[in-house]
């Protein structure tokens, strides 16, 4: 069955559930046993950390969409890439991180992971593999991938920096948000670990933080599950359901922002305040036959390099629109937008652009009413 499919299916059993489609919302923290014998096994619930039903059939359809031998289930997209970096780095670690990485991974690895004594070293994403293998040390335990990199959108080579890594027995790991695990694999490319901020496309509606961790094999599962419960990251059941309940709808949602950022995307191409727009999906991206080797589509998401202009025409044109809002966070239905500059601050590779950037999250709505308020927006840019 495909994918789509399989996702609708995951977790349903309305004979157990009293004819309830969607799995029981139990609230628990503690987990009652009849038997003496049972309170101490680890193979089955005995604490409400480890979640319920509607955890297991949520972990299940995220594993229908990436595969992989396990899933934890974590309070945010960032959590997810702590547990991930936690499991596995010890003092003494380097860890290798693209330098177009999610912004607070970047903060996490320099303040707390660099007191707890692992270092980290940032690399042009556009690496390819023999360049990425002269950055590797002894003490390499970690590679990080992103695919494409927040705000950026470079496409990495993933297969040919997989392997690298795998010939030296060092681990790699991939924050997958943007593809959702829907338009990239990683499991099939030899990465050991998948990072999901589900608050984007899985939740969908903007109402709820989440993340998850897939590892590969089952020895990998099995020590980002025993850190999960050393660190306590247990996702509520109630936010649990509001993910589980966005992933019946993502593969549709997906397409039709897909679909729809694509055609906005070509057409701010045309527009001559734009110096560029940074989407892997259009042709004229230097990432585009990357992406089309290892992608099956894109997210909603993208950037757009204006030509220099002054920050508060930058302002107004943002602040007056009526269907894009400004703020954080992406995959929900409601178009966003956000001035990215400020982050750049953070890169080691200085990030050199004719003009500022900004990024665009396209929701739903329909394209021509969000072209209409864009091209109101390039009016109050230009004092037209
Ligand atoms: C949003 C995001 C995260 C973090 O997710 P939160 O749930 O907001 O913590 C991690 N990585 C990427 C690429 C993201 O876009």
């Amino acid at each position: 069955m495909d994918e789509r499919t399989r996702v609708l299916a995951a977790g349903r059993d309305p004979v157990r559930n009293e004819g309830a489609v969607a799995p029981p919302l139990h609230r628990h923290s503690t987990v009652v046993l009849e038997r003496y014998a049972d309170l101490y096994r680890d193979d089955i619930r005995t604490y409400g950390l480890e979640g319920g039903a509607v955890h297991e059939a949520l972990r299940t359809a995220l594993i229908e969409v990436e595969g992989g031998a396990g899933c934890e289930l974590v309070p945010s997209g960032l959590s997810a890439c702590a547990l991930a970096l936690m499991a596995f780095v010890s003092a003494g670690d380097h860890v290798l991180v693209p330098d177009s990485v999610y912004g607070p991974t970047r903060r996490l690895l320099r303040n707390t992971l660099a007191r707890f004594g692992v270092s980290a070293d940032w690399y042009d994403p556009r690496i390819d593999g023999p360049g990425l293998e002269a950055l590797l040390r002894p003490t390499t335990r970690m590679v990080w991938f992103e695919s494409p990199g927040s705000l950026t959108f470079e496409v990495q080579d993933v297969p040919a920096l997989a392997a690298v890594c795998a010939a030296r027995g060092i681990m790699t790991a991939i924050d997958n948000t943007w593809a959702g695990g829907v338009y990239f694999k990683p499991f099939d490319h030899g990465v050991d670990l998948s990072i999901q901020a589900l608050t984007k496309y899985q939740a969908g509606h903007a109402d709820v933080l989440a993340g998850a961790v897939l590892s590969r094999t089952p020895a990998q599962a099995k020590r980002v599950r025993a850190t999960f419960k050393e660190l306590g990251l247990g996702l509520s059941p109630d936010d649990a359901a509001l993910i589980l309940r966005g992933m019946r709808t993502m593969h549709l949602r997906m397409a039709a922002q897909d679909a729809s950022a694509r055609a906005i995307a070509g057409w701010l191409e045309t527009r001559p305040e734009v110096a560029a727009v940074l989407h892997p999906a259009l042709p004229s991206s230097p990432d585009h036959a990357l992406w089309r080797r290892d992608f099956t589509g894109a997210a909603g998401l993208f950037g757009v390099v204006l030509h220099p202009v002054e920050e508060a025409r930058i302002a107004a044109k943002l602040e007056g629109y009526r269907l894009f809002s400004m703020g954080f966070s992406w995959g929900g239905y409601e178009s966003l937008v956000i001035p990215c500059d400020q982050q750049l601050g953070q890169r080691t590779i200085p990030w050199r652009a004719v003009g500022p950037l900004l990024r665009y999250s396209i929701g739903l709505e329909t394209p021509a009413d969000l072209i209409a308020d864009l091209e109101a927006g390039f009016a109050r840019l230009t004092g037209s």
